[in-house]
């Protein structure tokens, strides 16, 4: 089976790469290469001993996009092509709508021209808000998301659904993804942010090469066991395996599906520390900050519907995580 990868050259994108080829797909990527480097391919190449086929093409650019599809034939496709910086779509919001809509609805419509049925979606936990309660459900609803960033996952998730409703040999996979982390196990890959890392364990391993000071908790008093905030962290190797579980789902027919990705337990900051000191043998300097703006105190999912109809679940815990992670940089201490 042939499939088209769009972002397939970024964190998670390049490990579900590694994964499909592993399973014996053939992989094509098209990424513009605005947040990750071509130098990825020769890693995948290194792991896997497969170079995967890459266009440097915009999925923006309508034209050159449909050049791609005109070359290229495929079964599936995968679409993690995205802008995903929470605070930089509050920032810059026409740019997030129009990439990450733009690049959907031109891959929407060449998946019609050229008679590609099936699509998953990189989805995000931050589709449900503010939770209510946790754990999440699918079925929880899906109202508006915080940021322009979530909205822009919310507005394409109601895009398949439409498309979906449209036609009923459109098979549509929307992923909602919870906290990925971690590194592929030889070092090669990982999270490579631009600057200051937003997130928290790409902070922790900066921290951990001497990079950065201190991490900076962001609040101690959310109403969690130990008033820090409460995420639900996935090794990005996990994810990629259930991406590889929802193409082979995809292939039966079922139309649009909604799968959580998560691990079904929530981690607290400290909770992390402590683990990423007991994973690595380093200590994490931190001091407690007040809470950042838009964070909910706790968020992690319910998988048992992933686990049941897809046959998948998480397998690594955070500490396969930290040790990966912490890997990676110290392999990589600038970035791939
Ligand atoms: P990433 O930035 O590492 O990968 C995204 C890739 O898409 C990059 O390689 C970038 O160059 C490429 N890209 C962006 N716009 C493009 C365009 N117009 N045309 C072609 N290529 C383009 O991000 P990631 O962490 O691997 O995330 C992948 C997907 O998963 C994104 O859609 C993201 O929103 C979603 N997601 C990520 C997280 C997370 O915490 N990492 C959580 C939930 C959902
Ligand atoms: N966090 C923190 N310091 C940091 C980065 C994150 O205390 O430098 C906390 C953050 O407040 C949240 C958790 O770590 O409770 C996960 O944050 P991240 O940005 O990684 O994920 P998100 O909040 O988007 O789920």
């Amino acid at each position: 089976m042939r499939v088209l990868v769009t972002g397939g050259t970024g964190f998670i994108g390049s490990e579900t790469v590694i994964k499909l080829i592993e399973n014996k797909y053939e992989v094509v990527i098209v990424d513009n290469l605005s947040n990750s480097k071509e130098a990825v391919l020769d890693r995948i190449e290194t792991i896997t001993g497969v170079r995967p086929t890459f266009y440097k093409v915009d999925c923006c650019d309508y034209e050159a996009f449909r050049g791609v599809f005109e070359k290229e034939k495929f079964e599936a496709v995968i679409h993690f092509a995205g802008l995903k910086a929470v605070g930089e779509s509050v920032v810059k919001p026409i740019e997030y709508y129009a990439n990450n809509l733009g690049s959907t609805s031109n891959l929407l419509l060449l998946m019609k021209e050229f008679g590609v049925k099936s699509i998953v979606f990189s989805s995000s936990a931050t589709v449900y808000g503010i939770p209510k309660r946790v754990p999440l459900f699918e079925d929880d609803p899906v109202l508006s998301a915080t940021n322009p960033y979530g909205e822009t996952k919310v507005m394409i998730e109601r895009i398949l659904e439409d498309a979906c409703a449209a036609d009923k040999n459109l098979n549509a996979a929307l992923l909602r993804y919870f906290n990925p982390i971690g590194a592929h196990p030889s070092g090669l890959l990982g999270e490579d942010p631009n600057g200051i890392p937003n997130n928290l364990m790409p902070y922790i391993t900066q921290v951990a090469i001497g990079k950065r000071d201190h991490l900076r908790i962001w609040g101690n008093t959310y109403p969690t066991p130990d008033g820090t905030g409460v995420r639900d962290y996935i090794h990005v190797v996990d994810l990629a395996e259930g991406h590889v579980a929802t193409l082979k789902k995809l292939v039966t027919n079922p139309g649009l599906v909604v799968y959580n990705l998560g691990t079904g337990k929530g981690t607290s900051v400290l909770e992390m520390v402590n683990a990423f000191e007991k994973a690595t043998g380093v200590k994490i300097p931190y001091t407690i900050e007040e809470p950042r703006p838009g964070d909910v105190a706790a968020n992690y999912a319910n998988c048992d519907k992933a686990a049941k109809e897809l046959g998948w679940k998480a397998k690594y815990d955070i500490f396969d995580a930290c040790r990966d992670a912490y890997n990676f940089q110290q392999k990589n201490p600038n970035g791939i």
